[in-house]
């Protein structure tokens, strides 16, 4: 049997399947069953991340013969043909490649006569924001006096350039990026049925190179499979990414938070020599002090972490290890080095120059701590019993 890419086989089939896009998912299923489904819906957000397959999900649940249905059959001819994409009354359209007018016109003209099998027809139209002005005008007519049987499905990655007018047609879903923890899932649940022997690290890895986009993890993995075969380990999945380790990046914060200079350096050094992305190793950076500053505000609770179990036993250590206020003035000194990072001339002196920063501010005392150790003193000194190493201080006030 030809091998099939793990994206097409696994692409969710119904609303339930699709990974992270809840809040999406749970409005389309109660309008179709309060039967307020609108005649056109924007689905915005990054790319890979569920908009097209929402909008397939959402063709079948309105012409399965079961329908219109929040749990289309995946049986009856509708959907089979929806989901082999050779239905007639579902038209996919990629507005990149077709942006002029002339294509409007004719889908206006198409959109006129009922469907082949029925109740609906549906355009999904991709990219959306790439329609040329004439293109948006001529179907904005078409979106104020939509036919009964006509339903349009947009989906974009940039909203800001569609015109108002049309904005103010549509239903907007705004799309997230999905949860690394949520994607390492999806990818586990996949690699048991595949066969796959790829541990939670290496998936962590794929997850975190796919920067919340499904598509994007999957063909990672599809890529992985095609050079490593069925076992998959961490260091295959760095190699593609240009990632850092799990442990490497604990260890180098771990060094920050203790004010190791001397290794901090040398891991970045080590990073730098293999070739790694270090804008890249920034930004992990930073949400690993994140990480760590919401547990210790959140007095260790990881519940809204996006991280595995393995990641919150570490963080949790280093959370304990260190305070509040350092975690915040760490963050600073590497959001700012982030900021400036794409300009830098030298991005390993930048990076460089925010670890020893960072590791100076994990360690030198800090203001709280001053107060705090003032207060004592005071305390001390008005109950007459000052520590010894102030003696000197108290002879001056018998
Ligand atoms: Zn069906």
């Amino acid at each position: 049997m030809a091998y099939e890419v793990i994206a097409r086989k696994w692409r969710p089939q119904q609303f339930d399947d699709v990974v992270g896009q809840e809040h999406v998912t749970r409005t389309l299923k109660n309008a179709i069953e309060a039967e307020r489904v609108a005649h056109a819906y924007l689905f915005v957000g990054p790319r890979g991340i569920g908009k097209t397959t929402t909008a397939r999900i959402l063709a079948k649940a309105l012409n399965c013969v079961k329908g219109p249905t929040p749990t289309p059959c995946d049986a009856c001819d509708a959907c089979r043909e929806i989901m082999s994409g050779k239905s007639l009354d579902v038209i996919e359209m990629d507005a990149a490649s077709n942006t002029g007018v002339d294509y409007i016109r004719e889908l206006r003209e198409n959109a006129m006569y009922a469907p082949a099998r029925g109740p609906f027809k549906v355009y999904i139209i991709d990219e959306v924001h790439m329609l040329s002005a004439g293109a948006f005008n001529a179907l904005l007519k078409t979106l104020e006096e939509p036919p009964p049987h006509v339903k349009f499905i947009f989906a974009t990655t940039e909203p800001q350039k569609i015109p108002a007018t049309i904005l103010s047609r549509v239903q907007r879903f705004d799309l997230r990026p999905i949860a690394a923890a949520r994607i390492v899932g999806r990818l586990a649940e996949i690699a048991r049925a595949e066969g796959i022997d790829i541990d939670e690290d290496a998936l962590l890895a794929v997850a975190r190179g796919a920067e919340g986009g499904m598509r994007d993890a999957q063909s990672a993995m599809d890529q992985l499979i095609a050079f490593q075969g069925k076992t998959i380990r961490e260091q295959d999945v760095m190699s593609v990414f240009g990632l850092v380790a799990r442990r490497t990046l604990e260890e180098l914060v771990s060094a920050i938070l203790a004010g190791d200079v001397p290794q901090a350096l040398t891991t970045v050094s080590s990073l730098v020599d293999t070739g790694k992305d270090l804008p890249r190793l920034n930004v992990e950076l930073i949400e690993s002090f994140r990480n760590i500053m919401i547990l210790i505000y959140t007095k260790g609770n990881p519940s809204s972490l996006d991280v595995t179990a393995n990641q919150v036993e570490v963080l949790k250590k280093q959370a304990e290890s260190t305070e509040a206020e350092r975690v915040l003035r760490i963050i600073e000194i590497l959001t700012d080095a982030d900021s400036r990072m794409r300009y830098a001339l030298s991005q390993r002196t930048l990076l460089e120059v925010a670890v020893i920063k960072a590791a100076r501010a994990a360690t030198v005392a800090s203001v709280e701590q001053i107060i705090g150790q003032i207060a004592t003193l005071k305390k001390a000194f008005e109950d007459g019993q000052a520590p010894e190493d102030s003696a000197s201080v108290k002879k001056k006030h018998p």
